[in-house]
């Protein structure tokens, strides 16, 4: 042995050394991998049930034993020993096996942001969970009486009152000034977490530990609201026409209420058509359903295990649960028969199927989307069916004379809506980094200048209050919104590729997807499979032939 090894040349030795080393550090790390997931695979299944329970039935209880499992999980990843062999391993470079690798790196960004005082920690969570179950079960009020947020929604897309539009817009905003001292607070005890572990604020911390880039998200913005400016403007002078005559006003006089959506995030059903005419006398369970099976994504068992129509207490949007990454995956929604509630199931379903099929073999810590936008934009890409005029032709069973009617009015809504979202995206992404890079400023003088300023929406007379808190984002998903855009961006660029590349056509025109199950054999292989295997842009040019690229939404809907 002695004789062979001075025979070896020293790089020979070394190599050799280094590759032991790996091999050493490899087992090392799958060995700490394995006992992590035992503990924490169990826990978040057991935190995913309550956290269930707790939307559903709106119980204090649940919220409660939520928050103490969260608690419980969040200090697995608190353990600052356990941080140092991963970023130690990390930074030496050697594991050299892609799929070890991935894990390496989910586990660092999830230890590397829960680097925190457990008394912070534990104040973090139990205010963060505290605000959350207020907002659940705040009902607004309207001349004294209780409304949901079904009833603010019925207000603002009919009323044509405008005092009766004023208050209703108005209780939705009722929430925010309840809890936006306690979200301040909560803002606070983020950032002073984030400056524990080094970083200027939680936003720079949130951003990094998504493995996105501020300057990037920048970049991206900016070339996004440069595109849009001239497009929105008039999109929005015209739209200001037809609702003021709506509601026999002059332009000036427009307020924040008269727009359809307590945030104008979405676009007002105004035109000559509306397109809930065509869902009223529909189930769009049955439509999301159907749908689903014919593009061989079937969700009948997601369904069977859902929570679908609105109830006293229970959470009032909608979201989809990944419960235990082995196909447990459910939705929640308050379905109404409305074009807002198709696009809601079609969304929330697109979410669930990506968890549903991830493939079983892959690791735990693999077992989930690349990155959060990119399921966004799969939900994206199947919410945004609800106004394609193909696609309702074939699900509505409409003649051609009825989507054409469709089509010139739908096409509109589709590129407005596109546009819009820049816009509130816009305000969304710019306020919170300003929030958290100053959260003792004015904010809500802040939030109207960046309304006014990419929305070109006027700020109500007298002193503004804080009913941007009514966004539940804040609370619920902090410096997550900019996904949502990314999202879009992706479910423009798979809409592009699928039809020109899987399906080979010359144009998307007249595709509706419906019965294709080329559709779901794509995204089951290129996308859902190998969850997080790759980093998110990396699975964007496996998928596509190209990284994230917004060439793709522009083409689609601003140019
Ligand atoms: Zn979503």
């Amino acid at each position: 042995m002695e004789k062979i090894l001075t025979l070896l040349t020293a790089s020979v030795i070394f190599a050799f050394l280094a590759g032991c080393g790996s091999t050493a550090q490899q087992g090392q790390l799958e060995r700490f991998i394995e006992a992590h997931v035992a503990k924490v695979g169990p826990l978040t299944t057991e935190s995913n049930l309550v956290y269930w329970q707790a939307a559903t039935t709106g119980k204090a209880e649940y919220y409660d034993k939520y928050s103490k499992l969260q608690l419980r999980i969040r200090r697995l990843y608190c353990d600052a020993q356990d941080f140092a062999f991963i970023k130690e391993i990390k930074e030496s470079g050697r594991i050299k096996n892609a799929r070890l690798n991935r894990q390496l790196d989910k586990l660092y960004y999830a230890y590397m942001r829960n680097q925190v005082e457990p008394e912070l920690l534990e104040e973090i969570v139990s205010l963060d969970s505290e605000i959350q179950e207020q907002y659940s079960s705040f009902r607004g009020t309207v001349d004294g009486e209780k409304v949901t947020m079904s009833d603010i929604y019925i207000i603002l897309t009919t009323e044509k009152d405008c005092r009766k539009r004023e208050l209703a817009w108005k209780a939705s905003k009722q929430v925010g000034n309840a809890i936006a001292g306690d979200l301040i607070r909560l803002v606070k005890l983020r950032n002073k977490a984030a400056q524990e572990i080094g970083f200027d604020n939680y936003h720079t911390l949130s951003i990094i530990a998504g493995e996105q880039s501020v300057k990037e998200l920048d970049h991206i913005f900016g070339e996004l609201c440069e595109s849009t400016t001239e497009p929105f403007v008039r999109l929005k002078n015209e739209l200001d026409i037809i609702l003021a005559d709506s509601y026999g006003i002059t332009v000036e006089d427009l307020m924040p209420w008269h727009y359809h959506d307590p945030f104008f995030q979405r676009t007002p059903l105004v035109y000559e058509q509306d397109l809930d005419e065509y869902y009223k006398n529909q189930d769009v369970k049955e439509l999301a359903e159907e749908f689903y099976a014919g593009v061989g994504l079937p969700v009948d068992d997601i369904l069977a295990r859902s929570d679908l129509y609105d109830r006293e207490g229970k959470y009032p949007h909608a979201f989809s649960h990944d419960i235990d990454r082995r196909g447990d995956v459910r939705i929640l929604c308050n379905l109404q028969n409305t074009e807002r509630w198709m696009e809601t199931i079609l969304h929330e379903l697109g979410h669930a199927i990506y968890s549903k099929y991830h493939d079983h073999n892959e690791p735990w810590l693999l077992r989930e989307p690349a990155h959060s936008f990119t399921t966004e934009a799969i939900a994206m890409f199947f919410g945004r069916l609800s106004r394609n005029a193909a696609w309702m032709q074939v699900m509505l069973d409409l003649s051609d004379e009825e989507r054409r009617e469709i089509e010139g009015v739908s096409e509109k809504y589709l590129r407005f809506q596109q546009v819009l979202f820049v816009r509130w995206a816009l305000v969304m992404y710019n306020f919170e980094k300003q929030l958290y890079a100053d959260p003792d400023r004015d904010l809500n003088d802040l939030w109207w200048e960046l309304v006014e300023k990419y929305q070109f929406i006027k700020s109500p007379p007298g002193p503004v209050d804080a009913g941007w808190a009514s966004k539940l984002h804040f609370t619920s998903a902090p410096c997550y919104y900019h996904n949502y855009m990314l999202g879009e961006l992706l479910a423009s660029q798979l809409h592009h590729y699928i039809i020109h590349k899987v399906f080979k056509l010359e144009s998307g025109r007249d595709i509706s997807y419906v019965d294709e199950k080329k559709l779901g054999d794509y995204l089951r292989k290129k996308v859902f499979g190998q969850g997080a295997l790759y980093h998110w842009n990396d699975m964007i040019e496996r998928a596509t032939g190209e990284p994230l690229t917004p060439r793709y939404f522009i083409k689609q809907f601003v140019q």
